[in-house]
């Protein structure tokens, strides 16, 4: 588990990889009860096979309660992101990290061949980097304790 590792891998790992999405003219508050029943934090907006936009719990909160408007009266399209920017499985974890910290989100959708193969949260990313690194230290303490036996 390496920063150069691919997406692929990560997608492969996860147990189950869904793709959990909402249509433009569904209502907020379809969307927010959605994210609350799967745990997720954002959800892929899809327009008949197309990625249109991404909705997240920050539009939610920035674009409906913040301006106090209802979020059964507003709808999916009203307050998504458009252009979503999104990677390919071939892309690396570190690639990945580096366009969530330079784009301040936490949500990467996988596109593979126009499709929609999965998503990667930053909280994936982090996960497989602590897991990487908890490997390489077991790796070099075995090694430090076999060079130099007490
Ligand atoms: P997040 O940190 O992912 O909850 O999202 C923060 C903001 O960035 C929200 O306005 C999202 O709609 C937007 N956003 C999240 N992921 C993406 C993405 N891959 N492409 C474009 N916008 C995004």
């Amino acid at each position: 588990m390496k920063l150069s590792d691919t997406i692929a891998s990560i997608l492969n790992s996860k147990d189950e990889n869904r793709v959990l999405s909402v249509t433009p003219e569904q209502s907020v508050y379809e969307a927010i009860e959605k994210m609350a029943e799967h745990g997720i934090g954002a959800l892929l907006v899809i327009s008949g096979n197309g990625l249109v936009g991404i909705l997240s719990e920050r539009d939610y909160a920035r674009k409906v309660i913040l301006k106090g408007h209802s979020s059964r009266e507003t709808l999916v399209r009203e307050i998504m992101t458009c252009p979503v920017v999104f990677v390919s499985p071939q892309h690396t974890v570190d690639e990945c990290m580096a366009i969530m910290t330079k784009h301040r989100f936490r949500h990467l959708p996988v596109v593979q061949e126009g499709a929609v193969v999965g998503v990667v949260s930053i909280g994936d990313l982090v996960k497989w980097i602590i897991y990487g690194q908890a490997q390489t230290i077991q790796e070099l303490e075995g090694y430090i304790k076999g060079a130099y036996p007490g």
